[in-house]
């Protein structure tokens, strides 16, 4: 089973009609951070999940960032999150000064909200409009809930949450651009579009990539506003170069948003070749004893991102581990669920509660190849491999 070209993960799929976007910025000297398809960008990103506005910047993580500092979260204060996730929704709690508490994931592999529902019940007092942790004192200002892998996680409930305890949501919607819900008190509504705030990431592995960057979506224009005053340094006086704040560097350039203008037209049909594939893979790993595919929310349109498949030892006869290493050697890239966030060295002193399924999918869950542009006869020879690796 000696695999010649290798099945990749997740890579970009890109046109070389976007060389016409990018001659022009090169022809026109417009290459930084200023340029028409900065605007058109954002006004296609904004259309597309039906917001008035959204503010472009240099990452998902600048994105979450900027989000954080506008909405009041600051030195001594706590934020919630999960611990399955990619590390960079986490990072900026600490770039404002904050503490993350973790929260553990449910069967959708998004953040628990019965476990979030009791950690504030429970474990927090609630005075005069603050949540106290009644274990470190300090105050809860927001929750960070990422839309797992594509999957959206339960806004209805986290909206509610929100309102008991006067908290702030950002969405990290880093990898669900596109989803939404069918049904429900949001059916219609875009993963990132309910919340405070819902930011959005363009790096090379996610659905559509401009090579980096982010964009930011509210339907609160002050918070908009100051989220792009803060990404171009905090500049009060464009003129004589007065600031009044300390701003940050965090801003898209031209050339990125000429990516992101022809990607985003494609986004659909990149998420139809991402359902069939999943459809494919799901018929065919249903027969396979041991295997299991993460399904997606039925009540919402996802858009498909990762597919996640779990791996019971005993019946399929060969541990995760191996899996991951005989795949990768017969040139099928695939990889573990994220390290926990709670468990990795800068957040050993953070407070998790009741972390338990997390571990259970941190230790039996890979992805396989899912590129917008990987073929059938590709997914084909990913489900070859899965059940002739079976013992
Ligand atoms: C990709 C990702 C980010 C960060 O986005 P960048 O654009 O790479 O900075 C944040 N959170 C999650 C969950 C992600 O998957």
């Amino acid at each position: 089973m000696d695999n010649k070209k290798p099945v990749p993960l997740s890579v970009p799929n890109l046109s070389l009609e976007i060389l016409e976007n990018v001659k022009e910025t090169i022809e026109t000297g417009w290459v930084s951070t200023g340029g028409r398809f900065i605007k058109e960008f954002e006004e296609k990103i904004a259309s597309y999940v039906g917001v008035e506005r959204a503010v472009s910047c240099q990452s998902g993580t600048a994105g979450l960032h900027l989000s954080l500092e506008v909405l009041g979260v600051g030195p001594g204060d706590e934020v919630i999150v999960p611990t399955a996730t990619f590390i960079a929704a986490v990072n900026p709690v600490k770039y404002v000064g904050a503490e993350p508490v973790f929260i553990d994931c449910d069967d959708t592999l998004n953040i628990d909200m019965n476990k979030l529902e009791q950690f504030l019940e429970n474990e927090c007092n609630y005075i005069g409009g603050k949540v106290i942790n009644k274990k470190t004192k300090k105050q809860i200002k927001a929750i960070v809930v990422v839309h797992v892998f594509g999957n959206p996680a339960n806004m209805e409930k986290l909206m509610d949450i929100k309102e008991k305890y006067n908290l702030k949501i950002i969405e990290d919607s880093t990898e669900a651009l596109g989803s939404y819900f069918l049904e429900g008190r949001y059916a219609g509504k875009y993963c990132g579009t309910i919340g405070d705030a819902g930011v959005y990431s363009f790096n090379a592995n996610k659905i559509i990539t401009t090579g980096g960057g982010g964009m930011v979506v509210s339907n609160n224009e002050e918070l908009l506003d100051k989220i792009e005053f803060l990404g171009v340094q905090a500049k009060t006086d464009p003129l004589y170069f007065i600031h009044d704040e300390i701003g940050y560097n965090y801003r898209m350039t031209n050339i990125q948003a000429a990516f992101g203008t022809d990607q985003i037209d494609r986004l659909e049909s990149f998420i139809q070749t991402k359902m069939e594939n999943y459809n494919l893979y799901k018929n065919a790993i249903e027969e396979i004893d041991g295997l299991m595919i993460l399904p997606f929310r039925t009540d919402t349109r996802p858009n498909y991102w990762f597919y996640s498949v779990i791996v019971d030892k005993e019946k399929y006869g060969i541990s995760r581990d191996e899996l991951l290493k005989k795949l990768n050697n017969n040139n099928i890239q695939t990889r573990p669920l994220w390290g926990l966030i709670h468990k990795q060295k800068p957040y050993l002193k953070n407070q998790g509660y009741n972390i338990e399924k997390a571990l259970f999918y941190e230790e039996n869950l890979i992805n396989i190849p899912c590129s917008s542009n990987l073929t059938e006869e590709e997914v084909s020879l990913v489900v070859k491999n899965l059940k002739e690796l079976k013992r």
